[in-house]
């Protein structure tokens, strides 16, 4: 929690910082209160589009309190604050002097009026193709090329325009505040692009086995070249690149499947076959170079004291749990386990040979959820409702954590239905596979 609340604090020490500053002019700055909100909305609209590339950056130490679903989900959440501080700053400067309309004209206008009129438009694009890349059907990678470069262009032109209007940065102590300010977001694109992926290059992996799953899944076995990899929680995840080079940036999360991490280095993911790329993985060559950025991620039994854990899979949900299962079996764990493990028909369920194994080894109960059942199905089926879970829960005084990983709706349902069961939500941890 006191980690949490320091990063918290960074993060609020980053944005106010520009207004903190700009209180040092020596001259009072605006031309009256409207004048000056606007001012100050658009410096800390700024300051949060530059934070916003260091959110994403994926540093370990800042990222671990939170887990990183939580970090992109305020990424993707800033961002329509940021809209709103910044079209307000324009939107309060007309009102407050309309003869500033004709600046909107980039044949009459300054050239840093028109460097801040690009970088809205900028921001107002990368915002709508971001909310609405499902709906547009716009493909993963050429969406996030498309994005880095209109946050690239937002940020540097708004950083031209404030620049170019001057006023605001005249004092030395405000130019060298954007100034680090500018620095500092260049170093983290170049930390990003250039020394994440040239690090990641020194420490290759290559793949050692290909197995096929239950459910159009496969789990890859990949062996650490020439150094020892590295340890990971149960239940973590980790940035696989599969051929290619780490430069390309062509990597995809996925949970490591397999429990801790053994001498040898060797860590499995276990890839649900979904789209362009999880569909190649089924033909991947053994002897494929392969590049693993990991450990991330704060979904494991092993932050949390638990006197027991109910964990909740629906379809390829089940991978990093199946990771915590493996790891408590190989620790001779005997807490009692609870899990519930959802998906359409029995043939799917991916790891139900190991699982009903796994039975023997820990204290651990299973509950099969069918939506689709055969004939001779005498298990639960349906969804997870309210009822079910209360059916097999624990009482209450057992203390469990709660680990939940599944589509978003499936996860987000089983939230409110323990929320409504009386479960605190601080005792309930949920992996979401959709970063974005
Ligand atoms: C923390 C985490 C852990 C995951 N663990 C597993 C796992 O153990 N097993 C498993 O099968 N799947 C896992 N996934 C999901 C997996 O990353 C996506 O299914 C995969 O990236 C889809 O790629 P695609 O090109 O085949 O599909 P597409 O059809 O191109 O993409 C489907 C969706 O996956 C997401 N996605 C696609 N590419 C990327 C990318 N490069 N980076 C981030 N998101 C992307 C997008 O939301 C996209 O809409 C995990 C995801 C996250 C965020």
């Amino acid at each position: 929690m006191r980690s949490k609340l320091l990063w918290f604090g960074v993060y609020l020490a980053l944005v106010l910082a520009p207004l903190a500053v700009l209180l040092l002019e020596a001259e009072p700055p605006g031309t009256g209160f409207q004048w000056d909100l606007a001012i100050a909305l658009g410096f800390a609209g700024l300051a949060m589009m530059g934070v916003q590339f260091v959110l994403t950056a994926r540093f370990r130490r800042a990222t671990a309190p939170f887990g990183i679903d939580i970090i992109y989900y305020f990424h993707r959440y800033l961002g329509g604050v940021i809209l709103l501080t910044i079209v307000l700053h324009p939107v309060l400067l007309l009102t407050d002097s309309p003869d500033l309309v004709s600046w909107l004209n980039p044949l009459e206008a300054p050239w840093h009026m028109t460097a801040g009129v690009l970088s809205i438009v900028s921001l107002v694009t990368l915002l709508a193709t971001s909310a609405l890349r499902r709906q547009f059907h716009l493909a993963y990678e050429p969406w996030r090329v498309a994005h880095s470069l209109l946050a690239i262009a937002a940020v540097g032109l708004a950083l031209a325009h404030m620049e170019g209007v001057q006023r605001y940065v005249a004092n030395p102590w405000t130019h060298a505040l954007w100034r680090a300010f500018a620095l500092s977001l260049i170093a983290s694109v170049v930390f990003v692009r250039i020394v994440r992926p040239w690090q990641l290059h020194r420490r290759p992996y290559r793949i050692v086995n290909r197995v096929a799953e239950r459910g159009d899944a496969w789990t890859l076995t990949v062996e650490p070249i020439g150094h020892r990899g590295f340890e990971f929680q149960p239940g973590q995840f980790a940035w696989l690149t599969i051929g290619g080079s780490p430069f390309r940036m062509r990597e995809h999360p996925f949970s490591f499947s397999s429990g801790p991490a053994p001498a040898d280095g060797r860590l499995q993911f276990t890839i649900k076959e979904l789209g362009d790329f999880t569909r190649t993985v089924g033909r991947v060559s053994i002897g494929t170079t392969a590049y693993v950025d990991g450990p991330y991620g704060a979904f494991t039994i092993d932050r949390h004291q638990a006197a027991g854990a109910v964990f909740v899979a629906g379809g390829i949900g089940v991978a990093p749990i199946m990771s915590m299962l493996r790891a408590l079996a190989n620790r001779g764990d005997r807490r009692p386990l609870l899990l519930f493990y959802a998906y359409r028909r029995r043939e799917r369920l991916t790891f139900y040979e190991e699982i009903e194994t796994l039975k023997t080894r820990l204290a651990l109960t299973v509950v099969y959820l069918l939506e689709e059942p055969d004939e001779e199905w005498a298990g639960e089926r349906g969804r997870i409702t309210r009822e079910l879970l209360a059916r097999h829960l624990p009482p209450d005084d057992v203390h469990c954590q709660y680990f939940v990983c599944g589509p978003e709706a499936m996860t987000q349902a089983v939230e409110r239905q323990l929320n409504a069961l009386g479960v605190p939500m601080s005792r309930v941890h949920s992996e979401l596979f959709q970063l974005v």
